[in-house]
């Protein structure tokens, strides 16, 4: 199948409310990119495909039409759209990816390179697939560094939003007992499903299609990236009550820095005291505890 990929170039503050009008209508996800003068300056491209299907035209017409009414509010380039055979895709989305060294001993590593561990590394093998979670990204890489230092062997984790399965799978590989991957995105389900069964770690990781309903509490770690808008919600919705009130953490990313107080504030109406903030460019991560009461 061919694809037709949309793209626009925005400053940092408006990529997300982009990426949530791809996001209605990209069947692969919806990727943000750092521009060539990085995060921090200038602007950065968010990117999506459109499978070329016969309903291409109304696609094309929505997005159009969603971000008019965002350039009314915010200034919205017009996007450029541009036509990708699939394996002009996935040749050009693998060329980017290398393998990582996160944190103190994770490395993350694309399943079709080659890499000697030390005997320290804690390796994760990934084809992320069309889902989110290359750990590319600067919101990723808070998120693996934090679960590095937080999750202790036999615990229990929760990752909210697996995307690729990276945060889940780097749990497992530093001996969690029980992880939950969990996401609402059937291609992220199926990539996280492949991920973890690469990495040998299908017994101690559970990929759930669903949402924070579907899960379960008493978590010793809570990890969840995605968007201020989606984390303010479900900490309304109950994930706080889902940390385990003795000792358990929330790590929190996917935070643009001017979105901060707006989590913070939704953490401290369910008694969560923020214990340490993260930074890398505009990204925030939060880890949080329960307040003893
Ligand atoms: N954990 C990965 C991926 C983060 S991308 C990483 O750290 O890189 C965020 C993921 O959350 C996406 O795969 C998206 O499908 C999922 N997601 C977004 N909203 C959700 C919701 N309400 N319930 C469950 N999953 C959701």
């Amino acid at each position: 199948m061919n694809w037709l990929e949309v793209s626009v170039a925005v400053q940092n503050e408006v990529a997300e409310a982009v990426a949530e009008v791809f996001s209605r209508y990209a069947q692969r996800g919806v990727v943000i990119e750092a521009g060539p003068d990085g995060w921090d300056a200038g602007p950065v491209f968010v990117r999506a495909y459109l499978p070329a299907d016969d309903q291409l035209g109304d696609y094309k017409r929505g997005i159009e039409r969603a971000l008019g009414h965002l350039n009314q509010i915010l200034p919205v380039p017009v996007p450029t759209f541009r036509s990708v055979a699939e394996e002009d895709w996935a040749e050009a989305w693998k060329a980017q990816l290398t393998v990582l060294h996160i944190g103190r001993r994770i490395v993350v590593q694309p399943s079709w390179l080659d890499y000697t561990p030390d005997p320290d590394d804690v390796v994760i093998q990934l084809d992320p697939g069309m889902a989110f979670g290359t750990g590319l990204h600067p919101t990723t890489q808070l998120c693996l560094a934090a679960v590095e230092d937080l999750v202790q062997p036999g615990q229990r984790v929760l990752d909210m939003g697996t995307g690729s399965g990276i945060l889940a799978i780097a749990a497992a590989k530093l001996g969690a007992a029980d992880v939950i991957a969990v996401d609402d995105d059937p291609v992220a389900v199926q990539a996280a499903r492949a991920n973890v069964a690469a990495n040998g770690v299908s017994s101690v990781v559970h990929v759930v299609h669903g949402s924070l309903a579907d899960v379960s509490a008493g978590y010793d770690v809570i990890a969840i990236n995605i968007l201020a808008r989606v984390i303010t919600h479900m900490l309304q919705a109950g994930l706080a009550a889902r940390i385990d009130a003795s000792g358990g953490w929330l790590i929190a990313a996917g935070i643009i820095d001017e979105q901060e107080p707006e989590v913070i504030a939704a953490m401290e109406r369910q008694r969560l005291a923020v214990a340490e903030r993260r930074q890398k460019d505009d990204w925030i991560c939060l880890i949080a505890q329960p307040q003893a009461s």
